[in-house]
């Protein structure tokens, strides 16, 4: 890959392969899959939407595969985001059961290792590196989501912590996870991006109440999520009171950008492929599988890029929303353009894995560019990125 330089642009990507070393653990993380997934009863999901499955993760934190850019002191293996990008690569190009731990291991194990105390680390980084903590983003409110500024979660000072009271919503897996690191207003300031702060909450404390939000398929994935009155000991502040803001524009950046963004309807393609039959195969379908090849390459190599510039200490928060942009509109295409090769409308109890997998995309594929973002507020933040 060349390297592409706008004008005057600080939006960047560095040409970048990987190593042998690199291509050996990607060997291996294949291996390990084949031997795991290899039961006949296995139903491939689509991207982080896909299944939760606690054994699985505990397995992927056997082999040192969750919390791998972590301190070793905590249970990672400071192995670094270029290692973390092999295995999740791999991971949903099969359509792994993910769910569990991918939230806890993209990012809140990374945000409290930046601004978390010792303690804190010490309490959790360890249980989300053995894939056993799940945790969820408690950013979204219901008048707060691309405007996140305007959340009204107010915590308030009380003996020994703060009293939590306010609404959360779309927080995804709060259902069936541990832990929640909810953004809240603990002051009044004329800059409302001022007085936010960060709180570590446990999801099982009195006063929690979640409330699933089914997905258009039926499924169950995210919830409103109601506080009310929840006591947060002082010891489960997140960073400093007041920084709230500061370190959600970190934690964002580590939500996006990564192969999740791009890679939701790969498994759709590789069922595809499997089922294809040589009519499937005509012109117009050769023609949209050399497009798709060539547009994966494109957004798999502009990731690996970028997950090396965090290696190497950068902070690529533009490249991770172009990846964002123009991966999650890619998912959405996909879709469209298997639907019109096939000549019927797709059902989710066919016998074809194929279909099955398109109907899923079809039904939750709207999401995509949604969650994390939306597309309109991602080029936004890569405009201004130009614009330097
Ligand atoms: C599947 C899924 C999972 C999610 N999981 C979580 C989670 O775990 N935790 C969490 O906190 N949140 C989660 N979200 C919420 C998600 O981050 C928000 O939905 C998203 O940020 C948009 O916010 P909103 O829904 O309030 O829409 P709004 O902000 O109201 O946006 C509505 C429309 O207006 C457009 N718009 C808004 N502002 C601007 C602007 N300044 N310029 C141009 N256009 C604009 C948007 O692009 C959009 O098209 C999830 C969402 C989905 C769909």
């Amino acid at each position: 890959m060349r390297m592409v330089k706008d004008r005057g642009s600080g939006v960047r990507f560095r040409a970048t392969e990987l190593t042998q070393e690199e291509i050996s653990l990607q060997q291996e993380v294949r291996e390990f899959l084949v031997e795991e997934l290899r039961d006949a009863g296995f139903e491939p999901g689509l991207g982080m939407g896909a299944a939760a499955d606690p054994d699985f993760s505990r397995k992927l934190g056997e082999r040192g595969w969750l919390g791998m850019a972590l301190p070793k002191e905590y249970g990672g293996s400071e192995r670094g985001a270029v290692d973390r990008f092999i295995v999740t690569e791999e991971l949903l190009a099969v359509g792994a059961p993910v769910g569990h731990h991918w939230v806890a291991d993209r990012q809140s194990g990374a945000v409290i290792d930046k601004f978390g105390t010792s303690e804190q680390k010490r309490r959790l980084l360890p249980g989300i590196c053995r894939g056993e903590l799940g945790f969820s983003i408690g950013m979204s409110e219901p008048d707060a989501g691309s405007d996140l500024a305007a959340v009204r979660t107010r915590a308030t000072k009380v003996e020994g912590g703060w009293s939590l009271s306010g609404t959360k919503v779309w927080t995804t897996g709060a259902h069936r996870n541990q832990w929640m690191i909810a953004l809240c207003r603990t002051s009044d300031e004329p800059d409302r991006h001022a007085g936010l702060t960060q709180f570590l909450v446990d999801l099982g404390s009195t006063g929690v109440r979640v409330s699933p939000i089914p997905l258009l398929d039926g499924s169950v994935d995210f919830n409103e999520v109601e506080l009310r009155d929840v006591f947060v000991p002082d010891e489960l502040v997140l960073g400093d009171v007041g920084c709230g803001w500061r370190q959600t524009t970190a934690e964002l950046a580590f939500e996006r950008g990564g192969p999740d963004r791009f890679l939701s309807t790969y498994p759709v393609v590789t069922a595809f492929l499997r089922e294809a039959t040589v009519d499937r195969l005509g012109e117009r379908t050769r023609i949209l599988l050399g497009r798709v090849t060539a547009t994966w390459w494109v957004l798999r190599n502009s990731t690996l890029a970028l997950a090396r510039a965090v290696d190497a200490g950068e902070s690529p928060v533009q490249q991770a929303a172009l990846i964002k942009e123009l991966g999650t509109r890619f998912e959405q295409d996909l879709v469209e353009a298997l639907q019109d090769l096939l000549d019927r409308e797709p059902a989710t109890d066919s016998p074809s894995s194929f279909e099955r997998l398109l109907c899923a995309a079809v039904l939750t594929g709207p999401v995509f560019t949604i969650r994390g973002g939306t597309i309109e507020v991602l080029r936004s933040v890569v405009a201004k990125g130009l614009a330097r």
